[in-house]
């Protein structure tokens, strides 16, 4: 008997940041799951599938979302992906401690007209805060299937999968949520007029609703479905209504969304008592976003994640680095003692040192995303932010704008990306054009590099602290300069709700700590290990045939194999193209104690700021023996004062934002003019500042 085949259902998952979705994407897929970005943005997407009696079911955990009309690039996509793609069930997961705020979306999902089912999340925590809910009396007020679950524990699964099936089986859409008789008949006038085409028609509740309070993007998107004759109906129902009640038509319309949610929670909702997890987190609040200490308290904790990032990162750094030592010795072992080899160097010499210098880092990177997952997890970001908001007013910047600059800690470009959260225009330019300052997870291997050649053991976590902290504080003054200056105006006002805090579980953290490790380690394999390649071969090419060196020993001067050797290589170095790039930029970067081999070390880095210390690693070791077992942070502390050191990370941390950057900051301000100023802005500043340290260092008679 042939099998038949059945298409697989199409399930989506949406719900609020932190509602749980992605918990209960794993606990629906296991393993069998994917990661990637959606095309053309930095917004992660997950997919995955499985199976029940046979049935596939695939599965799309969307961005976290509130609403289906705002604008920030998660937000962005989920609403693509509910109005365009067909699925056959929406999971809407709502986040039970907080149902009002979940059930909003939900609204619009079933004015999306999709098949939903409502799954109630969190339910251990509203359950202990003494919130009870009838469940059974939602699905009948809802007509739709209604579970519980605690997403991390897997509980609810079995509940779930069933009530996917029979949503998916019975093939009916939610009905249109009842607004009120006024709205209600506005939407219907104008939907009746609607010609979707696709799998849009059953979203014309939604899309006349977003008509209606005057949305032009929905008009545009949908130009060949929307007749101007329909956009002009909207605007006069609009205008009917905010004259009837004396109402903006948007404020309107959330009342009336924000209604439907009441009265269906007045029905099923039952509080026993106050919120347990609301009143602990209270008492935590106290100590922890106290208007005096909170500051100090979250400096101390940012002090301990680095702490925590260079002490016990350093171990696992020191196996990996002797792997490498074994991996190099047998590479040349291949070739006879002391023969010149092309491709020896090019492994050896190219990506091992260059390569390998950067994944050596590999563990301080796991570490450090370990701490900020913690501080996001537990909900205690959403405190920093706070505390951080009356600190950010007096530099013209945002509380708002800390969220996006935290995520710059990461990568700057979805930091760049996360400044989409801010309505007002100027709060958006300032806070993207100052957040490349915030030093991000490329430049960690950086300041590991750097730190221990220039700082003594007990220096360098206070070290790593305040190089982080000179980037929040710059970042705050050039906000500041640009608020007097290109950017006047008022900062918006602030409001945020405080999620409870929770206990991060460990599933989440590893998943967090291994997409980190495989990203950073990916990103070595490819770009990183072109660029090597690249300057291998610049750093290689061309030859020399005869040395000044050999010149000098002919006319009698004493030296060592070693030193003749090595002699060699600086000659060898110069005088290739790399050298020579180095030496022609030399004069510039003089003024800020820098030489050519560390100018030769910055080209590229505009690429990927790991390049520099790849570079570094490439550069040294072309010019010295390849015998010569000393390592890079040896050879750095001997070459260079501790002076040059803070100039040269100074200068690393402020200059010139990679390249990815730029592009993302083109993109978000719509202008080359911003982009430029950033990165023009920026490596000035970097300059002057790196070169009056270098300057008064001397002149104090530091280095
Ligand atoms: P997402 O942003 O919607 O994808 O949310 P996540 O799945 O990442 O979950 C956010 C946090 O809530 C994680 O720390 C989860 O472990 C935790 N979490 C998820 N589901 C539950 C639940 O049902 N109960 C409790 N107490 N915590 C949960
Ligand atoms: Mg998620």
């Amino acid at each position: 008997m042939a099998k038949k085949t059945v298409p697989p259902i199409k399930i989506a998952l949406a719900g609020n940041p932190n509602a749980g979705k992605t918990s209960l994407f794993n606990v629906l897929t296991g393993s069998r799951q994917h990661v990637g970005n959606y095309p053309g943005v930095t917004v992660e997407q997950r997919w995955g599938h499985y199976k029940v009696n046979g049935q596939r079911v695939d599965v799309v955990d969307l961005p976290g979302t509130y609403s289906l009309t705002s604008f920030s690039p998660e937000e962005r996509v989920a609403r693509d992906e509910l109005l365009h793609t067909q699925h056959d069930v929406v999971v809407v997961v709502a986040d039970s401690t907080a149902l009002k705020r979940s059930l909003m979306l939900l609204v619009q999902v079933m004015q999306l007209g999709a098949t939903p089912v409502l799954c109630l999340n969190m339910s251990d925590e509203a359950m202990a805060s003494g919130q009870r809910i009838d469940r059974k009396r939602l699905e009948l007020e809802l007509g739709f299937p209604v579970v519980e679950t605690v997403g991390h524990k897997g509980k609810g699964r079995d509940d779930l999968i069933a009530a996917i099936f029979r949503a998916s089986e019975s093939k009916t859409s939610a009905k249109t949520p009842s607004l009120g008789e006024d709205l209600d008949g506005a939407i219907e006038t104008i939907s009746a007029t609607l010609k979707l085409s696709g799998s849009l028609p059953q979203t014309k509740a939604w899309v006349a609703t977003r008509l209606l309070v005057g949305d032009e993007k929905i008009a545009e998107e949908l130009a060949g479905d929307v007749s101007k004759d329909t956009v002009a109906l909207a605007k006069k129902e609009a205008e009917r209504l905010s004259n009837e009640t004396g109402q903006d038509i948007s404020l309107f319309v959330t009342e009336r969304y924000f209604a439907f949610v009441d009265d269906l929670l007045a029905k099923v909702v039952k509080t026993e008592r106050r919120s347990d997890s609301r009143a602990r987190s209270e008492r935590i609040d106290r100590v922890l976003a106290n208007p005096t200490f909170g500051l100090p308290v979250f400096g101390i904790i940012m002090f301990a994640i680095f702490w925590v990032t260079f002490t016990l990162g350093e171990i696992p750094m020191g196996w990996i680095e002797s792997g490498q030592g074994m991996l190099s010795d047998w590479i040349t072992g291949f070739w006879p003692q002391g023969s010149e080899s092309a491709l020896r160097s090019l492994l050896v010499d190219g990506v091992i040192a260059g390569v390998g210098g950067v994944v050596v880092f590999l563990p301080n990177i796991v570490l450090l995303f370990l701490g900020l997952a913690l501080l996001e997890d537990s909900g205690y970001m959403a405190r920093a932010a706070y505390l951080m908001d009356r600190v950010m007013h007096r530099f013209g910047l945002h509380g708002k704008s800390f969220v996006p600059m935290m995520t710059g800690f990461g990568c700057s470009i979805p930091g760049i990306m996360a400044t989409r959260t801010l309505e007002n225009e100027r709060d958006r330019l300032t806070t993207m054009l100052v957040l490349p300052l915030m030093s991000c997870g490329a430049r960690l291997p950086i300041w590991m590099l750097l730190i221990p050649a220039f700082f003594p053991p007990e220096w360098r976590a206070p070290a790593l602290w305040g190089i982080y902290s000179i980037g929040i504080l710059l970042a705050f003054l050039l906000a500041l300069a640009l608020r007097r200056t290109v950017l006047a105006g008022e900062a918006a006002p602030f409001v945020m709700e405080l999620p409870p805090y929770r206990m991060p579980t460990s599933r989440a953290l590893i998943k967090k700590m291994t997409e980190r490790a495989w990203i950073y380690l990916r990103k070595a394999g490819t770009i990183i290990l072109a660029v090597s390649i690249v300057l291998w071969v610049m750093s290689t090419y061309p030859k020399k045939d005869t040395y000044e060196v050999d010149a000098q020993l002919a006319q009698g001067i004493e030296m060592t194999d070693e030193e003749i050797e090595q002699a060699r290589g600086g000659e060898d170095l110069r005088y290739s193209v790399a050298g020579r790039l180095g030496i022609a930029i030399e004069p510039l970067i003089k003024p800020m104690g820098f030489d050519w081999k560390l100018g030769t070390s910055m080209i590229g880095a505009f690429a990927a700021k790991e390049v520099f210390v790849a570079n570094l690693g490439i550069v040294y070791s072309m010019g010295e023996t390849t015998e010569d077992s000393e390592d890079l942070r040896n050879k750095l502390s001997r070459d260079y004062s501790p002076l040059v050191g803070f100039s040269l990370m100074l200068f690393l941390l402020i200059a010139a934002p990679c390249m990815a950057t730029f592009a993302v900051t083109r993109r978000e301000s719509g202008s080359w003019r911003w982009a430029f100023l950033q990165l023009g802005g920026l490596t000035l500043v970097a300059f002057l500042l790196s070169t009056t340290v270098y300057q008064v260092g001397r002149l104090l008679g530091a280095g």
